[in-house]
């Protein structure tokens, strides 16, 4: 089923009908990995060995139906698919167009785009869904960016640039990264340095970006950057604009940088002197582009905190498998409490994180712009995908540090949710500082 098929159900009147179609296992070649239950539906009880379970408890049925259809395509891309992308650096343009010819890429964006209309619970399963295929980070960061990235497009850009840049995202005729850290400023978002000036129908883009996921590849950029010195505004708030423009080669320096997981999926440093860009690549109003970046990132969190869950039961799943079949001093080894109880533990903080999620990603749908769920949630998440992850290693023992099974795969990209797009500490600033009513610390 297409990401359009589920949203005019959606939000026609109501779904038509269940859903019945049983998920192919992701991974025939695993040794360890049982036959699916010949059952059609499964129940929210499912066994967390199982291959990606369509009802879990809190979804709607139009968040089942995504999962469904999702799995679908994922089961074609199994965790060796993702292996080998991973070991070369190549990106998974096979898994890509898949999801952009089922109309995926626009799952949240409007239908006179192209896109779907759906929401971002809806969003949250979708990435959760390709995580936990065994795609993890290297399948949901090839697609990230435009299930939600481009929002402050089609909710602060004019007609005409929602049109001239939201079809041939939805299309996958194009893709877009997203440039806002900067090496000298970190998470100090508001005091970056690169600039724009405006010269006749132009703006002047000068400074330096880094860790630019698919620059590679893409060919558009939303990059932030000030158009009013910080000394010159009244809040540092102020003075930030966002552009969505080509990422022209012969004027940005585009380098990748080597890193420890994630690798099917490229990121950058940006080097920029003297970058013309049109006047009319800026979105909304000049010097509002902070605002509209705030937009979407309670959104942001969820998604990330979703797709981490993901490569938690991915890596729960394995190692579930692993330790019901593996004999070690005449027992299976998940027999031990010292190997039972600790997953046991996952499987709780797992879900708890992933209920957290559901509420944030509701709320978010109906509104709600505060960002204590949907930063506890992205917390939450993380924090047990990479235990999980790390469980999973160590209950394989050996086998776990071998690359056959994947879970060192899992812990490696597992990793990458709790730094990016932000770090455990400052979201515990965030609920001190916020939820908590505590004095700021830095
Ligand atoms: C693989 C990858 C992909 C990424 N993709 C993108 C992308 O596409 N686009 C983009 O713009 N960015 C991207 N990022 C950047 C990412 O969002 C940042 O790395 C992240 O926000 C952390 O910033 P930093 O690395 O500068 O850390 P720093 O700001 O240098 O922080 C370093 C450490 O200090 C801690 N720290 C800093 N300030 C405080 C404080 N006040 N209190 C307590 N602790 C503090 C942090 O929590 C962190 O642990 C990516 C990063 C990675 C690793």
């Amino acid at each position: 089923m297409t990401a359009a098929a589920i949203g005019r159900r959606t939000f026609g009147h109501k779904l038509l009908q269940t859903l019945n179609c049983t998920v192919q296992p992701v991974t025939s070649s695993l040794k360890t990995q049982p036959k699916p239950r010949p059952q059609k539906h499964r129940h929210v009880h499912t066994r967390a060995g199982d291959y990606l379970p369509t009802s879990l408890v809190g979804w709607t049925e139009s968040q089942q139906s995504v999962r469904e259809a999702i799995s679908k395509i994922c089961s074609q891309y199994g965790d060796e698919y993702w292996m080998e992308k991973d070991t070369h650096h190549s990106f998974p343009w096979e898994f890509y167009k898949d999801i952009a010819k089922n109309g995926w890429l626009g799952i949240c964006l409007p239908e006179e785009y192209g896109g779907a209309n759906l929401g971002l619970a809806e969003a949250a399963v979708m990435l959760q869904t390709v995580a936990e295929s065994g795609a993890c980070m290297n399948g949901a960061s090839s697609i990230h960016m435009n299930i939600f990235g481009l929002a402050p497009v089609a909710k602060f850009g004019t007609a005409e640039q929602r049109k001239r840049w939201l079809v041939p995202l939805i299309q996958g005729q194009e893709r877009a990264c997203f440039g806002v850290t900067e090496p000298n400023t970190g998470l100090d978002t508001l005091k970056l340095q690169s600039s724009a000036v405006k010269k006749g129908g132009k703006y002047i883009l000068s400074g330096q970006k880094i860790w630019i996921s698919t620059a590679q590849i893409a060919e558009k950029i939303l990059i932030l950057v000030r158009t009013t010195p910080l000394d010159q505004v009244k809040k540092a708030s102020h003075g930030l604009s966002l552009f969505y423009t080509d990422l022209d080669r012969s004027a940005v320096q585009v380098i990748e940088i080597p890193k420890m997981g994630r690798c099917a999926v490229d990121s950058n440093a940006l080097f920029f002197d003297g970058w013309e860009v049109p006047a009319e690549d800026l979105i909304g109003e000049e010097g509002d582009g902070f605002k509209m970046i705030m937009h979407g990132m309670n959104a942001e969190r969820v998604l990330v905190g979703s797709e981490a869950l993901g490569i938690g039961y991915a890596a729960l799943r394995r190692a579930c498998n692993y330790v019901n079949e593996r004999v070690v001093f005449g027992n299976p080894i998940g027999k031990y409490q010292g190997i039972q109880h600790p997953l046991a533990e996952c499987w709780m903080q797992l879900e708890s994180a992933r209920l957290t999620l559901n509420v944030a990603a509701n709320l978010f749908d109906q509104g709600y712009q505060d960002g204590d769920y949907a930063n506890a949630g992205k917390f939450l998440a993380a924090e047990a995908a990479f235990k999980t992850a790390d469980r999973a290693v160590m209950s394989l023992g050996g086998m776990g540090y071998a690359k056959e099974y994947h879970v060192e795969r899992y812990l490696r990209e597992a990793t990458l949710s709790r730094i990016a797009p932000i770090s455990a500490e400052m979201i515990k600033n965030y609920i001190g500082q916020k939820v908590l009513g505590l004095p700021r610390s830095y």
